[in-house]
């Protein structure tokens, strides 16, 4: 099953592909981990990626689309059940190139969740955010607290703020996606390929949800 997770920024793709990708086999593509990533590691990508990023802009699709084309091209990528796409496609050249793309790789589209959250408890989210630098978990200061402060409990590494996760940087990434991301739902609806579910509600009742809405269950 090829799953594209679609939603606002905060609105917890994230949190959620990761849960899905392991219960159900599934590869997780993140452009925007892939982005931090290659910025952590000073190369080409990242240092073309990071103005873009910091300013809460999108990065150019030629740059996005080759990264994350790469990746489904992969031969790792053919061995898992599917692939769960987070934070790709955000504009319509996006969506066209992943339909060649998932083409090129003898796969398709089965569905496009749109998870759903107001806008003030997305800013909550985001400014909340805290990640580690060492296996990449989330937290949140309120919603999911670290058991020690600023430690992962997962690996003991040190947690950080993006530095896109500011409440100034969050509402324009929010605009953002109003902008240039929302009128994907009307290309993907027209195909039939929408579900929508609410992502407010703990961690647990947003997977719920998902697993029903994608009739993932055992
Ligand atoms: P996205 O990938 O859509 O930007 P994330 O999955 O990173 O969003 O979630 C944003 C923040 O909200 C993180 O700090 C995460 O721990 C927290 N979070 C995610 N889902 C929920 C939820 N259902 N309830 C409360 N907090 C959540
Ligand atoms: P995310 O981790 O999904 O919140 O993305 C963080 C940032 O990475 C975004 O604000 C963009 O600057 C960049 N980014 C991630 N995915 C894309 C994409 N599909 N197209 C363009 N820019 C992206």
């Amino acid at each position: 099953m090829n799953i594209v997770m679609m939603g606002p920024p905060g609105a917890g793709k994230g949190t959620q592909a990761k849960i899905l990708a392991e219960r159900f086999d599934l590869l997780h593509l993140s452009p925007g981990d892939l982005l931090r990533e290659a910025v952590r590691e000073g190369t080409e990508l990242g240092r073309k990626a990071k103005t873009f990023m910091d300013a809460g802009l999108l990065v150019p699709d030629e740059l996005i689309v080759d990264l994350i084309g790469a990746r489904i091209r992969e031969e790792e990528t053919g061995r898992a059940r599917g692939v769960i796409l987070d934070g790709f496609p955000r504009t319509l050249r996006q969506a066209e190139a992943l339909d060649g793309l998932l083409e090129e790789s003898g796969r398709s589209l089965d569905a496009v969740v749109n998870i759903t959250l107001p806008v003030e408890e997305a800013v909550r989210r985001l400014t909340g955010r805290r990640v580690c630098r060492g296996c990449g978990a989330n937290y949140h200061l309120l919603y999911k607290p670290p058991r020690a402060l600023g430690v992962c409990d997962l690996c003991g590494g040190p947690l950080y703020q993006r530095t896109d996760d500011t409440e100034e940087t969050a509402r324009s990434r929010l605009e953002v996606y109003r902008r240039e991301t929302e009128p994907l739902i009307s290309y993907y609806a027209r195909r039939g390929l929408v579900r929508e579910v609410d992502g407010r509600g703990n961690v647990d009742a947003v997977t719920d949800r998902l697993v029903k809405a994608l009739r993932l269950g055992p």
